[in-house]
């Protein structure tokens, strides 16, 4: 078993790195105090190639799979979960036209986004769809050659700056449950704000709540087959963007942790040196270690075409949950001043938050885990 990255991999992260580090992260504190969108920044990752990493080449993406997602989405978290949130959506977005689409949406669609002159968001969960999405009450109703839509969605990340949502919508009975939904790039000039919600983290890029009445569009824009959209996600590999945030945030959360209790001192040392920091300062290291280990390898296993339930929900859940004990640690040994917006640490803690509970909440992603171990192992 090799444990190890490709030249290419290797390329990949030092880049991302030194972006992440030199141009957002010296931003991140007054975007995310401010509320302010990271427009500049978001273009600027296309000039990388960035926004199209996952798509194709034959449509002016890099071409590259899920395992160098992880990669970019946890540098670039490290610096803002927002922006790694933005991007993580919007190829979510991308790779369902691609895995479902037709050739003309492909074509029109995916090279836009690559370049990020189209951006995408997603609309799936509802107010009463939450987890359990099947109980979304969005409608989709044939006329001719168009559909209607009916209904309202909301945690629309990015919303705001999007062009397309794809919107899922019931498009049968209950009866037929799940094979009853259907996707549907909607323009995001079809909905109507109605709800920006302040959120605790994740605070420079909106999910507000949308409704839509009576909006039309024509069947050259459901995306994959009448009822099949929502069991497709499954074969989804760019969901591998929610552990990698977890990853990111973990790390950083370590990174600056290193770096104050190095230089602080009291009772004439650093407090570094204590033993009760660095015992936690390694279990710290081992978190991120354990969050970076599992989704790289759920992320490898959806490069190769194998089954990801089991390892993509244990990824999810031990990394969003090292993200979130790492901040936490890292409020703890910054003291009165990790308590403050000067350091980055406070925010760490607040985006990591998200991360328990969009993407699934982590108990789903247990019961799906536990349900896998139990087929594992059969009782007689
Ligand atoms: C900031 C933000 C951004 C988001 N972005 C998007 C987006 O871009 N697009 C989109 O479609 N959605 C998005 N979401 C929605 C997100 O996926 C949902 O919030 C998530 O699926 C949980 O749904 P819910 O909030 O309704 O919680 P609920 O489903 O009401 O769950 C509440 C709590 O119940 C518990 N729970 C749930 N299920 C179980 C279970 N099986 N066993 C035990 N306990 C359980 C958990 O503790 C959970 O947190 C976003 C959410 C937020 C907050």
């Amino acid at each position: 078993m090799r444990f190890q990255l490709t030249d290419e991999q290797r390329h990949l992260r030092s880049e991302a790195r030194e972006f992440a580090q030199d141009i957002i992260k010296p931003r991140s504190k007054e975007l995310d105090q401010a509320g302010e969108h990271p427009t500049d920044i978001m273009d600027e990752l296309s000039d990388f190639g960035y926004t199209g990493l996952t798509i194709p080449e034959a449509y002016g993406g890099l071409g590259r799979g899920a395992t160098d997602l992880a990669i970019l989405i946890e540098e670039l978290s490290a610096a803002l979960m927002s922006v790694a949130s933005t991007l993580g959506l919007h190829l979510g977005v991308a790779e369902v036209i691609q895995q479902f689409g037709t050739d003309q949406q492909r074509e029109t669609y995916l090279p836009e986004m690559a370049a990020y002159d189209t951006v995408g968001a997603l609309g799936l969960s509802e107010q009463s769809a939450g987890s359990d999405k099947l109980q979304m009450e969005t409608t989709a109703e044939q006329d001719g050659d168009e559909w209607v839509l009916n209904g309202h969605k909301q945690w629309i990340t990015n919303l705001l700056h999007a062009d397309y949502v794809l919107t899922y919508a019931k498009t049968g009975s209950d009866s037929e449950s799940p094979h009853n939904i259907t996707a549907f790039l909607v323009p995001t000039d079809d909905f109507t704000v109605d709800e920006v919600w302040d959120t605790l983290g994740a605070r420079s890029v909106k999910s507000p709540r949308a409704t839509f009445s009576d909006v039309r569009v024509s069947d050259q824009q459901r995306v994959g087959e009448v009822g099949e959209a929502y069991v497709q996600r499954s074969k989804l590999r760019t969901g591998v963007n929610v552990p990698a945030r977890g990853v990111g945030i973990a790390r950083a959360a370590l990174d600056d942790t290193v770096a104050y209790t190095s230089e602080r001192e009291q009772f004439d040392q650093s407090i570094g040196e204590f033993q009760g920091i660095r015992w936690e300062v390694a279990e710290m290291a081992e978190r991120v270690d354990v969050a970076r280990l599992l989704t790289l390898r759920a992320a490898e296993r959806s490069d190769r075409g194998v089954d990801t339930t089991r390892a993509f929900s244990m990824a999810k859940t031990a990394a969003t949950q090292a993200a979130v004990d790492n901040a936490n640690k890292a409020i703890q040994f910054h003291g009165g001043i990790g308590y403050t917006t000067e350091q980055h640490v406070e925010r760490y803690l607040r985006d990591a938050r998200l991360l328990t509970i969009a993407g699934g909440p982590n108990e789903g992603h247990k019961d799906t885990l536990a349900e896998a171990v139990y087929d594992e192992h059969p009782r007689k």
